[in-house]
């Protein structure tokens, strides 16, 4: 059963016979796929409960192939991760969620910020000094403070020491940081504290019974608390129904990305989401 939010698991096509067929069937498509510009992006809305409004938005890739059909991000980006694919599909989603971003924000009264996830395989051999997102961002004219960057804590695991550095010099150039699937891995409170996040992600899996499971209910507690503590902001995911909501809400998290609000939309899409439920 698939009750953890922050792992992503294989889909098996009978007619492809191995998992390794249809691996090497997908990076061949891949690859195709990246160089005509076939990745889309959905944007789903996270509400900051404080003020009732939307705040920020998580870029979420998505691909459907011609004969494959929709393949899901969590399959694609394993396949781009083992394969060096990552580096150019990383590209082209970064370019389009800040050219989609600033189309959502030029229809909209009060910018709203973006988070694009990235994966621990990209900064593996660079620097934040090298990655494209600064040049991006640049000639974009999106400014680094309306962009969050969202990763695991495999990240921090590997060289804890390279990862801090990398942290920090991309909290100077003035991105946002937020620790994705938290609670799904093996950071510890003192760990914790020494990476510069200003975010932290409460994984679907400890929202998904947190209404009727007392564990899951004391796991989010200590989770939001811990966040108070270390200056974080707690941002809870997959939230799904009006119960979870008021449970979290008191439990004092205050922003809240999850199909309660929407389900991830496509920029044209997500434009009409803000403006029919966040007319100015
Ligand atoms: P994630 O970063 O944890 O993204 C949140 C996932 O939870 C998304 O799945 C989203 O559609 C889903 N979700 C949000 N609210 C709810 C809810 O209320 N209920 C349920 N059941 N699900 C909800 P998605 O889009 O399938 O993405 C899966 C994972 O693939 C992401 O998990 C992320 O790890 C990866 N991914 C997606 N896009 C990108 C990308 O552009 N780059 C990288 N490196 N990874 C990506
Ligand atoms: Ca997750
Ligand atoms: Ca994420
Ligand atoms: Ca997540």
């Amino acid at each position: 059963a698939k009750k953890n939010g922050g792992a992503c698991y294989a889909v098996f096509t009978p007619r492809l016979r191995t998992a390794a067929e249809r691996h090497q069937k997908i990076r061949l498509k891949l690859a195709d796929a990246i160089e005509q510009e076939r990745i889309e992006l959905h944007y789903q809305p996270i509400v900051d409960i404080a003020t009732g409004r939307v705040s920020r938005c998580e870029a979420l890739a998505r691909w459907t192939d011609d004969e494959l059909g929709p393949i899901t991000p969590c399959e694609f980006i394993k396949v781009a991760e083992h394969s060096g694919l990552i580096h150019p599909l990383s590209y082209l989603i970064v370019k389009r969620a800040l050219s989609e971003l600033r189309e959502i924000n030029s229809a909209l009264i009060e910018p709203i910020e973006i988070s694009i996830n990235r994966s621990p395989v990209e900064y593996l051999e660079q620097t934040a000094q090298q990655d494209f997102i600064l040049n991006l961002s640049k000639e974009m004219g999106i400014p680094a403070e309306l962009i969050t960057i969202e990763l695991t804590e495999s990240f921090m695991l590997k060289d804890p020491e390279l990862a801090i550095r990398l942290l920090t010099s991309l909290k100077d150039f003035g991105f946002n940081l937020a620790l994705d699937d938290f609670g799904t891995g093996y950071s510890s409170l003192s760990y914790l504290k020494k990476f510069p996040f200003d975010f932290l992600k409460i994984d679907r899996s400890f929202i998904t019974d947190i209404t009727s499971t007392a564990d899951d209910y004391q796991l989010v507690k200590t989770i939001i608390e811990m966040a108070r503590i270390l200056g974080m902001k707690c941002i809870a995911e997959g939230v799904e129904d009006e119960k979870q909501l008021q449970i979290i809400e008191s439990l004092g998290c205050r922003h809240i990305q999850g199909y309660y609000f929407s389900r991830p939309l496509n920029a044209s899409d997500f434009i009409l989401y803000l403006k029919q439920a966040f007319p100015a």
